[in-house]
């Protein structure tokens, strides 16, 4: 099938949940495996959905595309490690007739950058502007640690080629008690010195990894407060429907963000809903909810079971999540990884 040539989809009214929040964005996790193990995502041994249950290319285009007519602006392509599933490429390449169009206004994704150097050149051609890129450490035997398995190196060259194609990079970074704390100062001075904003995440408890949470996490309201005694921090107005939370660096000219889950609840503005690469809608990241697309899309080939579907999914959006990790807590507070559910 040439996905360039199938039309586009008619447009329908925006998406709106019951609690007027305008859903115009979409993060779709297109495979669950991944090439690292971090140890806060995943544990060592993860077993992995079976190929067969996984969605095509062609339906995860669909399934997009439906999403897109409804009301879709901006759409991420996670994971797992979104750049290992098979000709991924085929699928930016597809979407990418979303941007030409003017329905898409941004494509993007968030990655691990293992495989960016191969990949980078091809994501710009197709439209793609911006990357996210996770990493944690900038010390080798650290970033082994963390993911299990990794090479920094990889990584970093990674981060050089999307660049050089022109491609705009942030880094995502996990807070990790006793292990990068004292390492923030230093990777939001490599990142803002290469033109890149930081942006800082606290873990959240979800899915089992072989170990508790309260080992892990490390509130961010206590790393700011630690930055602020030798940096000048300015709040930012640019909030984006996003849950970072924005200060500029006076120091360093660059952007600092902060995605605060567990001590501040993002979810009155939240605008996502995501899906998995089996076709299950999550339309709230911490709670168990789930509807299943993949039976309304395989059922027929007009879109008219699915968009009854995502509307059924979308009139059930809960209000937020309510993540607690603390002594009492040290359990996930739901049990999908973040692999499965696209982070
Ligand atoms: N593999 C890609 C990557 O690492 O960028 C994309 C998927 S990964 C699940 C997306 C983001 O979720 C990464 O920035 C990762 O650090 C973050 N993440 C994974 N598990 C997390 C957790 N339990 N709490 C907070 N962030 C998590
Ligand atoms: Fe893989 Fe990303 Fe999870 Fe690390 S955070 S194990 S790179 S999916």
């Amino acid at each position: 099938m040439n996905e360039l040539s199938r039309p586009l989809p008619s447009l329908s009214a925006p998406m709106t949940d019951p609690f007027g929040r305008t859903i115009s964005y979409l993060r779709v996790s297109v495979t669950d495996r991944c090439d690292l193990r971090c140890f806060y995502c995943m544990s060592e041994d993860m077993t992995f959905l079976p190929k067969a249950d996984l969605l095509t290319l062609e339906e995860l285009d669909r399934l997009c595309s439906a999403f897109i007519a409804k009301g879709v602006r901006k759409l991420r392509l996670t994971g797992g490690e979104p750049l290992v599933r098979r000709n991924v490429m085929s699928l930016v390449r597809s979407l990418s007739r979303h941007l030409a169009s003017g329905t898409l206004r941004e494509l993007t994704l968030t990655t691990n950058g293992s495989q960016l150097a191969r990949f980078a050149a091809e994501l710009r051609d197709h439209g793609v502007r911006r990357v996210n890129v996770s990493l944690d450490t900038l010390d080798p035997a650290k970033f082994r640690a963390i993911t299990r398995w990794g090479d920094l190196d990889k990584v970093l060259s990674g981060i050089e080629a999307a660049r050089s194609a022109g491609l705009a990079v942030k880094i995502n970074a996990v807070a990790l008690k006793n292990l990068n704390e004292d390492e923030i100062p230093s990777l939001m001075e490599w990142a803002h010195g290469n033109g890149m904003a930081l942006t800082l995440i606290e873990v959240m408890p979800m899915g089992e990894i072989g170990e508790g949470r309260i080992d892990q996490y490390v509130p961010l309201s206590l790393v700011r407060a630690r930055l602020a005694q030798h940096y000048t921090l300015t709040d930012l107005d640019d909030n984006t429907g996003g849950p970072a939370r924005y200060v500029g660096v006076s120091e360093t000219g660059g952007k600092l963000g902060f995605i605060t889950p567990m001590t501040h609840n993002f979810c009155e503005s939240c605008n996502r809903v995501r899906i998995t690469c089996t076709g299950t809608l999550h339309t709230c990241l911490g709670q168990e909810d789930a509807a299943d697309l993949r039976k309304p899309l395989r059922a027929s080939a007009d879109d008219e079971l699915l968009s009854a579907a995502i509307d059924r999914a979308i009139g059930q959006k809960p209000k937020g999540h309510d993540f607690i990790i603390d002594r009492r807590h040290n359990r996930p507070s739901v049990s999908r990884h973040m692999s499965v559910t696209g982070g």
